[in-house]
């Protein structure tokens, strides 16, 4: 009893002595934060006032008329195409890249309700998207705009695992009233747009798809309205914090439920449609270089992928290039791979290769795998596992990527 007394009395006294440390940290806190909010917004008024014009639902034959406006004003925004329209104009995505202009996915289709009766119609929108404008420009788009804008259209599930995937979902401050019916006259909208509350930074919703005609013809005058203003204009970057709407109480469309791990699963499995953050830091590597010994396998572009901290390669790509034997089965969707001695089959469905070892041995060893437009993406350094290697080292070096295993 005393021992344990005599334990209590030290901590008794760390308590106090703590207590008086933190005490004394939050008055010296409390005595400088004040002054740093004030520095704050001295830096937020040297700041200029933004404009991020964005232009929904094409691109069509009216985009181009919006870039030529957008390039003799000298200004960038931001485009949140549609899938299938851009299937349609793969020039016009071309050149909304070229001329600096930010890309953002707007769904393959536009189709309310589908979209918004179940999750899984929407992720399937996304990632078509995502990989069309991949194979024109390259990029797979961190920005995300809901047909429609997320009110009434999402519920907390949609933001969820929009998020998870790494997407930027935007609403808007300013919705300039061109969509509200047809043929809304420039007039209108240019009205629209001057009766919307100013605030330093604003995210404007125009359309440049077909049947905006208007929109074309308003766009020079509100330019002008917000550099009389002193506005600047800028395409949304890439880290910029959303403009979102509250979530709704109640939706305007009854979802299909889909559980967590549904989601997961489904998030997982397209996991090579997530965006690109730096799309131009891929286009700059040429190829991906594994070395064991005095021995390299090489990748092109293509057949290799960077997401998240992970290398994704194509499983048959590299059995092609170790010189092994690759077999698949569609029906029970498992791959048999033969490399030097080491032969395993990889069950795509329960994400678990079987590796038969020389002598009779067998291990089960679980990989990260995925199906993508008809090719297998394998996690790197799963499959270097699969075949008894391990990766040591990674390195960048002239535009090469240089992977030592062993
Ligand atoms: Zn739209």
């Amino acid at each position: 009893m005393k021992k344990r007394g005599s334990s209590r009395q030290p901590l008794t006294w760390n308590w106090m002595r703590w207590g008086s440390v933190w005490l004394f940290l939050i008055l010296i806190g409390s005595m400088l934060l004040p002054q740093a909010a004030l520095a704050q917004e001295a830096a937020g008024e040297s700041e200029k006032k933004t404009v991020y014009l964005t232009f929904d639902d094409g691109p069509s034959k009216n985009t181009p008329d919006v870039l030529n406006i957008l390039a003799k004003e000298n200004i960038q925004a931001t485009f949140f195409v549609l899938g299938n329209e851009a299937e349609s104009h793969p020039d016009l995505i071309k050149r909304i890249v070229n001329e600096g202009h930010q890309l953002g996915n707007h769904t393959y289709n536009h189709q309310y309700k589908s979209l918004y009766t179940d999750f899984r119609e929407f992720w399937r929108q996304i990632v078509k998207t995502q990989l069309i404008l991949e194979q024109i420009v390259g990029q797979r788009p961190a920005l995300l705009r809901a047909p429609g804008g997320t009110y009434g259209n999402f519920d907390a599930n949609y933001f969820t695992y929009l998020a998870e995937a790494g997407f930027a979902v935007y609403d808007w401050d300013v919705d300039s009233g061109d969509s509200k019916r047809r043929n809304v006259p420039a007039s209108e909208i240019i009205q629209e747009v001057k009766k919307s509350s100013l605030k330093k930074n604003l995210v404007v919703l125009l359309h440049d798809g077909s049947g905006h005609g208007e929109s074309v013809k308003a766009l020079p005058s509100i330019i002008k309205y917000y550099k009389d203003k002193g506005y600047q204009f800028a395409a949304i970057p890439s880290d910029m914090k959303p403009v979102q709407f509250r979530l709704a109480s109640t939706s305007k469309w009854k979802k299909a439920g889909i559980s967590l791990d549904t989601a997961e699963e489904l998030l997982r499995k397209s996991v090579a449609a997530w965006p690109n953050a730096a799309g131009e830091r891929a286009s700059t590597i040429t190829a991906l270089h594994i070395q064991r010994g005095n021995t390299t396998w090489q990748l092109k572009p293509g057949e290799f992928r960077y997401l998240e901290d992970q290398y994704y390669v194509q499983l048959r790509a590299l059995t092609d290039q170790m010189g092994g034997k690759i077999g698949w089965d569609a029906k029970t969707q498992i791959a048999s791979v033969e490399v030097g001695t080491i032969r395993a089959e990889i069950d795509l469905k329960q994400h678990m290769a079987t590796v038969y070892l020389p002598r009779d041995e067998k291990l089960h060893i679980p990989i990260d795998i995925h199906m993508d437009s008809n090719t297998t993406q394998v996690n790197l350094r799963d499959f270097m596992s699969v075949l008894q290697y391990h990766v040591l080292s990674y390195a960048e070096e002239d535009q090469k990527r240089l992977i030592l295993v062993e």
